[in-house]
């Protein structure tokens, strides 16, 4: 059967990781133990010092900690927020990998229309 290739339309080497910013990024059980594993901690370690419990309607989750952001007021622990970009790329959590689900995505777009209206290649629109 043929595999069917998705095009991108997005960048994410030029966006200051928006995405990263979500307040509420899931980690499941296997990203905790690729996380322990990649920073040689063991998974309560690991849970403890990455994650946080996050009582959603569905039950409780973990989810990523945060730290500070100036642009976005806060982000992803493992963002690195001077080269804007991830710090455990290889061993970032199954959402991660798996966003924005397809070839477009949406903040992207935004930028790109804000840079170009407002002839600045840096443009960020403020969250
Ligand atoms: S918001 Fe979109 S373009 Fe920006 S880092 Fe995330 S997926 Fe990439
Ligand atoms: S693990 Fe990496 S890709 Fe995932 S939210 Fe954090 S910084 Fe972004």
């Amino acid at each position: 059967m043929a595999t069917r290739t998705i095009k991108i339309h997005y960048d994410c080497a030029r966006c200051p990781g928006y995405c990263c910013s979500y307040p509420r990024i899931e980690l499941h059980e296997p990203d905790v133990e690729r996380l322990a594993k990649h920073f040689d901690l063991d998974v309560e370690t690991a849970r403890r010092k990455f994650t946080r419990r996050y009582k959603a309607d569905e039950g409780v989750e973990q989810i990523m900690r945060h730290r500070k952001d100036e642009i976005y007021g806060s982000i992803c622990r493992f963002f690195d927020t001077k080269a804007r970009r991830c710090t455990v790329y290889l061993a970032r959590p199954d959402v991660c990998r798996q966003y924005p689900n397809g070839g477009k995505c949406g903040y992207y777009d935004f930028l790109k229309f804000e840079r170009k209206h407002q002839d600045d290649p840096d443009f960020i629109p403020s969250a």
